[in-house]
């Protein structure tokens, strides 16, 4: 199958070429049609599924052909729960829409709002905001949403875990009542189910890839070492096997940047990103990282949410994390859209449960790699 196959406009499919996608991920392969076709959609879906693309190409269609019908206001908005994803979805939206003539823009809270309203000003077609700043902007008249065609909640899921269900609550209630919506969510609670039914009609559902099989196309292994012996295990781990590009995960934000230090003293060139590092921070050890040149990047659970970086190859679990889900989520970040990639996993005596956890959960042995200086 190919994107054209999917009804995608030329100027789309030139673009997905340039990106070098050929073959359309099933979520893309599901949902586009029925988004083409005007329907209501309920996505199940994780990160790295290919999900960003499989409402923005279809969005971004769906505005070209059908000519504005509302002046200079917003027809399609986004929301989503981080910055981070707001940027990469704002970036997928750069990418496939690089062949049409529709603006978008992207608003998030932590940074001045001033080029945001300048943006908005100018007018745009595409808005991807999270939700508080999109509240704060619409307090001020700066946004105005009751024109939308096009809603999308993406990563509902994770909105209700961070907080923000009286926001999208607010928001809602500003929308028209005619539109088209697609909601995405990693996973189905019953909260989310009831905000499907309060906010959908007659939607399209679309499944892809249950957790435990996101762990199936990686290459997994342990190495079980004392916790003394982990800083120079990772420097070991990433020499012997050539890694050149991997995301380490830690529990702790002081961990991450001893991590980092210590792997830079080392001669490896690392960064660590959490939830005390300023926006700007981040954002440049993001960048640095998916430009290769930071090759090794650190982060906690909560930081590394929404990293999305081309192909990539190694994820390094340098703690186990308590909640087996945690592991699952982690290891997605690598192998993603039919790639094969590695996770590594770096385990002490005290880590053990939380391995047989995992274990049980992915249903499937993780090979032990018993041949290392540390082993003891
Ligand atoms: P997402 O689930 O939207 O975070 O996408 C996961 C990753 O897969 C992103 O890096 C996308 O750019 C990439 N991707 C999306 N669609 C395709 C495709 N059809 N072929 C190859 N890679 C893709």
């Amino acid at each position: 199958m190919t994107f054209s196959d999917l009804k995608l406009i030329e100027p789309l499919t030139n673009a997905l070429a340039k990106k070098g996608y050929q073959t359309p991920t099933p979520i893309q392969q599901k949902a586009i049609p029925h988004i083409l076709d005007g329907k209501d959609l309920f996505g199940c879906a994780q990160t790295g599924t290919g999900k960003t693309a499989a409402f923005a190409l279809p969005i971004l269609q769906l505005l070209y052909e059908r000519r504005s019908i509302s002046g200079n206001q917003i027809r399609a908005l986004i929301l989503a729960p981080t910055r981070e994803l707001a940027i990469q979805i704002g970036e997928n939206f750069s990418a496939y829409g690089a062949n049409l003539n529709l603006r978008h823009t992207v608003v998030f809270g932590g940074v001045s709002q001033v080029p945001q309203a300048q943006a908005m000003r100018k007018g745009v077609d595409i808005l991807i905001a999270t939700p508080g700043r999109l509240l704060d902007l619409m307090s001020q008249g700066i946004i105005r949403i009751n024109q939308i065609e096009l809603f999308v909640l993406d990563e509902a899921d994770r909105m209700l875990d961070m907080g923000f269900i009286h926001d999208i609550k607010k928001i809602l209630s500003k929308l028209p009542a005619q539109k088209q919506t697609l909601l995405f969510s990693a996973t189905l609670p019953d909260e989310i189910k009831s905000l499907a039914d309060g906010l959908l009609q007659q939607p399209v559902l679309v499944r892809v890839t249950p957790v435990s099989s996101a762990a199936e196309a990686v290459k997994q292994s342990v190495y079980y070492v004392n916790k003394e012996n982990k800083r120079p295990l990772l420097h070991h781990v990433i020499v012997e096997n050539h890694i050149d590009h991997a995301l380490v995960f830690t529990r702790t934000k002081r961990g991450a940047d001893r991590i980092a230090k210590d792997l830079n003293k080392r001669g490896i060139k690392a960064e660590s990103i959490h939830g005390d590092k300023s926006q700007g921070a981040r954002e440049r050890a993001l960048k640095g990282f998916k430009e290769r040149s930071i090759r090794i990047l650190v982060a906690t659970d909560i930081a590394s949410r929404g990293i999305d970086v081309d192909k990539l190859s190694h994820v390094i679990n340098y703690e186990i994390p308590e909640l087996a889900e945690t592991y699952v989520h982690r290891i997605g970040r690598t192998g993603r859209a039919g790639e094969s990639g590695t996770a590594i996993s770096f385990c002490t005596s005290e880590e053990q449960p939380y391995m047989r956890d995992i274990i049980k959960l992915i249903n499937k042995n993780i090979e032990t790699i018993k041949s290392h200086p540390f082993n003891n």
